[in-house]
């Protein structure tokens, strides 16, 4: 199977069957994500334990099946890391997308989610693959979230 069919597949897959698609409440961080361009709407719920580990991931919204099949996938990858673990798979993320890192010769901690990098010859698909992560670095950086709402 080539990376491209294997990327397809994996997309279809979770558009089909979200994973972590539901909100956790009460949840420590949580932040929203738009991207007019596309019209994706996301949010991504995070609970920290102590402000150190994600104990638990997820997200709701709309969007096309990129942006979906990425948090779904996000959202299983970070789940159990720390903080700065997934700080540091938000950036190669980053890198991923725009084709900097290469990820069968650049060491990275990006596992699975490493099927994205074919994306960067398609700009307008890059943002709604990163609309996810801006959301969960967004919510990682803003101080404990207003849970009480
Ligand atoms: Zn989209």
């Amino acid at each position: 199977m080539s990376t491209q069919e294997l990327y397809q597949q994996v997309i279809l897959d979770h558009n089909r069957k979200p994973r972590n698609f539901h909100k956790i409440e009460p949840c420590s961080h949580k932040a929203e994500g738009f991207n007019p361009l596309c019209g994706d709407h996301l949010w991504v719920y995070l609970d920290l334990d102590d402000e150190k580990v994600i104990v638990n991931a997820s997200f709701e919204g709309s969007g096309c099946a990129i942006s979906k099949s990425s948090a779904s996938m996000m959202t299983a990858a970070i789940k159990g890391k720390t903080k700065n673990e997934a700080q540091v798979m938000c950036s190669e993320f980053q890198k991923l997308l725009t084709g900097k890192l290469k990820p069968d010769n650049d060491a990275h901690s990006l596992g699975k989610l490493k099927i994205f990098s074919g994306i960067w010859q398609f700009p307008s698909r890059v943002k709604c693959a990163a609309l996810c992560w801006h959301a969960m670095d967004g919510a990682l950086c803003a101080a404990n979230a207003n849970t009480t709402e």
